[in-house]
């Protein structure tokens, strides 16, 4: 069937406030270029991120109800925890705020000189690359050479580069406090990593007696690839294909505003008692109790039931399904769309797409731009835009030059998805005439969030 089945009914419906082109070229403008400015009502459709956007079920409404803002001891603290051990079987869970919250805590509890020191990554994404690097690590990025071909289909473009990690740490193993492995690669296009790449990975770190730690905010989604994927879990639940790999690692840390369908939270969860202790005592410092660290009791019940949600194998399979779709319809009306499709996102190779805009005048905001001019889509630039500044204060392009569409959970139906197939018939027919633009000013660090733009 061609027909994508959403398996949910709409319950609670939210109006979209329309605009015309004219109205939207202005909006931009004031926006100075830079889509992460616009208010979101002037947005008909927002691919901004999946981050904290999916569309809560009944059940987790309900959830909310039973939170228990206690101080401490909150019995929403221990549904939490269990939900979370359930999958993700470590010795402690450690909630925080949100995915960067957890990756600011583990930086601060790395023995040693961190300044000296070297985390590999299959590719870091943004905030765990800028919390790294604020603590002078050199945050290395080791996918395997088929991820950073945009066009080439291969199974498992996320995968770490296992000679690469195993050179590395037979060089430096001093220097390296653990390992990471983010599933899906987000950063790399939201391509997944297989089991046999963790299993590896954790082979290799055994060796030096490295602790591994997975980058989890997709692992729903990760899971389902290998399930869909990789030989010999065709028939595995995709809650076992789960267990099995965060069996393989030492902790992880995650975004709960991505495969959790919450729209805030996360966690730092380690076997290491050391560590955790250390971690609770810096939790307490920055974010709160251990009981409920970054979160209301209502947020931990809202991610312990979303957890039980994201690994029904219907969900995921009308998920990935949908990616698929948009991805196959703009590859049929000539848009370079990464291949295979990613779980979470359709990526748009810009570079190939606008061959006449210099990668440093961001052919991907180009591109973005467009998008919300031709038809108020809002999609980020993941390229020399966003990675381009060096630590050193040097500007030089990135390795892709990417826009990413990223689809939020249970929220867009498949006639939405039709509609931004439209608009991108318009934006092909003219992209000979789409420009460049240039920065008129930015901020230190993760500058795409805030920077001013204006078009060549
Ligand atoms: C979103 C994300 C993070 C950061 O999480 P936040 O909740 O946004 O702070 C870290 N890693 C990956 C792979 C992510 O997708």
């Amino acid at each position: 069937m061609k027909t994508i089945f959403e398996p949910f009914r709409i319950k609670s419906v939210e109006p979209i406030k329309m605009t015309t082109r004219e109205e939207r070229e202005k909006l931009l403008k004031e926006a100075n270029y830079n889509v992460f400015s616009l208010k979101s009502e002037n947005v008909l459709i927002d691919l901004l991120t999946d981050s904290g956007t999916s569309a809560m079920s009944t059940d987790q409404w309900a959830a909310l109800m039973k939170g228990d803002e206690s101080y401490a001891g909150s019995p929403s603290f221990y549904r939490f925890e269990a939900s979370v051990k359930d999958l993700f079987p470590f010795k402690h869970v450690i909630p925080t705020h949100q995915g960067r919250a957890a990756e600011q805590i583990l930086t601060s509890i790395l023995p040693g000189d961190t300044s000296t020191q070297i985390i590999p990554n299959n590719t870091h994404f943004d905030t765990t690359r800028a919390n790294f690097e604020n603590a002078g690590i050199n945050a290395l990025d080791m996918v395997i050479e088929e991820g950073k071909d945009p066009a080439l289909d291969y199974p498992f473009k996320g995968n770490m580069d296992l000679v690469a990690l195993e050179a590395l740490l037979a060089k430096e193993a001093d220097r390296v406090p653990l390992v990471m492995i983010t599933i899906t690669n987000n950063a790399g296009g939201g391509q997944p990593v297989s089991m046999a790449n963790v299993r590896g990975a954790k082979e290799i770190c055994e060796k030096y007696n490295k602790p591994l730690y997975i980058d989890s905010a997709r692992f729903a989604e990760n899971a389902y690839f290998i399930k869909l994927r990789e030989e010999g879990y065709q028939d595995k639940p995709v809650r076992d294909i789960v267990r099995e790999m965060f069996s393989l690692a030492d902790g992880m840390t995650i975004s709960g505003k991505k495969d959790t369908f919450s729209n805030m939270g996360g966690w730092l969860a380690l076997n290491d008692d050391e560590w955790a202790e250390k971690a609770r005592a810096r939790l307490i410092m920055t974010e709160g109790f251990p009981t409920y660290g970054g979160l209301s009791g209502r947020d931990l019940e809202c991610v312990a039931q979303g957890l039980k949600e994201i690994v029904d194998e219907d969900y995921l399979k009308y998920r990935i399904r949908s990616i698929q779709y948009i991805t196959e319809k703009l590859d049929a009306i000539g848009v370079p769309v990464m291949k295979p499709a990613g779980g979470h996102a359709v990526f748009i190779d810009a570079k190939s797409m606008l061959p006449n805009i210099p990668a440093l005048q961001y052919p991907g905001q180009s591109l973005a731009v467009a998008m919300y001019i031709y038809g108020g889509i809002r999609g980020a630039e993941i390229g020399s835009f966003m990675f381009g500044r060096q630590p050193d204060g040097s500007e030089k392009p990135a390795q892709m030059e990417l826009v990413r569409l990223a689809m939020p959970r249970r929220v867009y139906t498949q006639s939405q998805a039709d509609y931004m197939i439209e608009v991108f018939e318009e934006i092909v027919r003219d992209k000979d005439q789409l420009r460049g633009l240039e920065i008129t000013w930015e901020p230190t660090s993760l500058r795409h969030f805030t920077s001013k733009l204006k078009p060549l």
